[in-house]
């Protein structure tokens, strides 16, 4: 789980103007991440209240997602107690959604995993490997389906030893309601930067269509490029966040839900493209655990959720779906290149 620190907003904006349009960007950090936005806009005035209403619902929805804040509502839930206040719409969303995603990822994407995570050291940095036994004994409260069961409309309690942890989510839920509050205030050109998950609202001022940078797990570059609008772009990696033990064996911050152990996928990253913010982030996660072929596969069973996916394996190779064929330009000399249709 990344650690969410409480917002400290380290704000600064400034203005550029281009094509009779005015950008203004502000960046800060809040979810343990830093953020940017940028919004386009005739009136600088107004991106700049835009930019401030973003950062007041970010910072809201950090006071309730929050692990580590002893006031937030999932730090409630965690230790079992009553809510401190009515159920908060942005709260049964984001349970909900997760129920269905839990049940239609046969578990790959599993929001009750905390426990297990934080005895890793993710949430303290104080990181080791567990014992067989321990894992298994944490992993026992970790079936997120008791949950899926429950009528979330009032309160939620988790069994005993279950810990949540929004973190695969967190990010790409807050992207959707950021762009709530562009659409509200009429804005037809922005991008999110929360942390590598990207967020493009309409095209860029000029009218040509935004060109999001994949990232090279090797190098850090860029691997590919790719062209979009009005989509999100989320990329899970294993090498955001990893620990080493003596013998050079790297633990990722992606966890197997089956094992209770890092995810020892065949991906170095899943990267998604969806309208949606919170599928996208839910979706990256839970291909990277699936792998390569099972990820394929959920892809090709489910078109009903409107996505595409560009993945990296750790053999090298550049795998994406048909839709995004010619939007996407490699940048790395890739083993190989694959197209999966449907
Ligand atoms: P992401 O970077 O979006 O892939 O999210 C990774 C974060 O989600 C981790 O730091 C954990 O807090 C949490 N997490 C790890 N594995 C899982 C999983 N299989 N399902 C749900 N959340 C997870
Ligand atoms: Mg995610």
């Amino acid at each position: 789980m990344k650690k969410l620190f409480p917002a400290l907003f380290i704000a600064f904006v400034f203005s550029l103007i281009s094509c009779g349009q005015t950008k203004t960007s502000e960046s800060f950090t809040a979810m343990n991440t830093f953020m940017t936005l940028s919004i386009y806009s005739s009136s600088a005035k107004k991106a700049n209240s835009v930019c401030k209403q973003i950062q007041k619902k970010i910072n809201e929805l950090e006071g309730i997602f929050s692990t580590t804040l002893p006031d937030s509502d999932v730090y409630y839930i965690n230790h079992n107690k009553k809510l401190p206040d009515p159920m908060k719409p942005d709260l049964l969303e984001i349970l909900n959604f997760s129920a269905d995603m839990y049940k239609k990822t046969d578990g790959a994407f599993n929001p009750a995993l905390y426990s297990v995570i934080r005895e890793w050291g993710f949430t303290t940095e104080n990181y080791k490997v567990p014992s067989v036994q321990r894992i298994n004994e944490l992993l026992f409260h970790t079936d997120y389906s008791a949950l899926c069961n429950s009528s979330f409309a009032a309160n939620v309690s988790v069994t005993d030893g279950m810990e949540l942890d929004f973190g695969a989510i967190g990010k790409g839920y807050a992207a959707d309601q950021a762009v709530k509050i562009l659409e509200e205030n009429g804005i037809k050109s922005a991008l999110l930067d929360f942390g590598g998950n990207i967020q493009t609202i309409g095209r860029k001022s000029d009218g040509s269509l935004w060109r999001v940078g994949i990232k090279n797990p090797w190098t850090g570059d860029a691997a590919c490029a790719l062209k979009v609008e009005e989509k999100a772009v989320v990329t899970s990696g294993g090498y955001e966040r990893f620990f080493e033990d003596a013998d050079g064996n790297r633990y990722i911050h992606i966890f197997d839900p089956k094992t209770g152990r890092p995810s020892e996928s065949n991906l170095e990253s899943v990267t998604i493209i969806c309208p949606s913010g919170k599928y996208a982030d839910c979706l990256s996660t839970a291909l990277f655990v699936m792998g390569k072929d099972t990820g394929i596969e959920w892809w090709k069973a489910n078109p009903d959720i409107n996505f595409d996916f560009i993945m990296i394996t750790k053999d090298r190779c550049l795998i994406y779906s048909e839709n995004i064929q010619d939007f996407i330009e490699p940048l790395y000399q890739f083993a190989s290149i694959e197209v999966v249709t449907r």
